[in-house]
């Protein structure tokens, strides 16, 4: 795994306007409506910010694929509602998403835990329709992963007093009416610094201390 992602990183460059590549590490492949949520949310909440995304499943990449920009996302446990739960709801609050540091550079590796995603959304979905249940799973998928962009694009680690960069996402903000970014985040984002001159260190990625103290809390 550490190779592959080293591979991954070696092919980080410096490009502005291209897309940044969002490379899909999961277990299981996301059922299409709620890839499908996902991925309109992450473009619904950037879409103030002059970035685009485009989408990789990392089971489908080939060795001659190379990107300029771009982010793996770790998805953990299954990432739908009909999953059976492995536990209960906790009474702790649980990072559900989180970017990994080296020191103090945020790095393009995002690892969301699917699992708490779903405990937290469990009790607004009951007895909802299974397409209802799949779109809500995706929406708030692209919430947390756009709250994790937000630090990686930008490099920086703090939050806002509102909106989806704020530090602790609930599950109606994962549910609930549009979250967007507050004109704070637009500006930083529209810097435009994200692999700009910097060299990845993509082996530290998964020794480096984790970022848990994040969206979901
Ligand atoms: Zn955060």
């Amino acid at each position: 795994m550490r190779i592959t992602l080293a591979l991954l990183c070696a092919l980080v460059g410096v490009s502005f306007g291209a897309p940044v590549a969002l490379i899909v590490d999961a277990p299981a492949p996301l059922p299409p409506a709620v890839a499908s949520a996902f991925h309109q949310e992450v473009d619904l909440v950037f879409r103030e910010t002059g970035y685009n995304f485009s989408w990789v499943n990392r089971a489908e990449m080939k060795p001659e694929d190379s990107f300029p920009d771009l982010v793996v996302l770790r998805l953990k446990s299954e990432c739908r509602l009909d999953a059976r739960s492995s536990s209960g709801p906790s009474g702790k609050p649980l990072a559900l998403a989180w970017a990994h540091r080296s020191g103090d550079e945020v790095l393009p590796f995002i690892e969301v835990d699917c699992g708490r995603v779903r405990n937290m959304l469990r009790v607004l979905a009951h007895g909802e329709p299974v397409g209802v249940q799949q779109e809500m799973m995706g929406r708030a998928l692209g919430r947390v992963v756009a709250h994790e962009l937000y630090h990686v694009l930008t490099g920086n680690s703090n939050h806002s007093h509102a909106g989806i960069a704020q530090a602790s996402l609930s599950a109606s903000h994962l549910a609930g009416p549009a979250l967007e970014f507050t004109q704070r985040e637009v500006n930083l984002l529209s810097r435009r610094s994200f692999a700009a001159g910097r060299t990845q260190q993509p082996s530290a990625a998964f020794a480096a201390d984790e970022f848990a103290s994040d969206s979901g809390r």
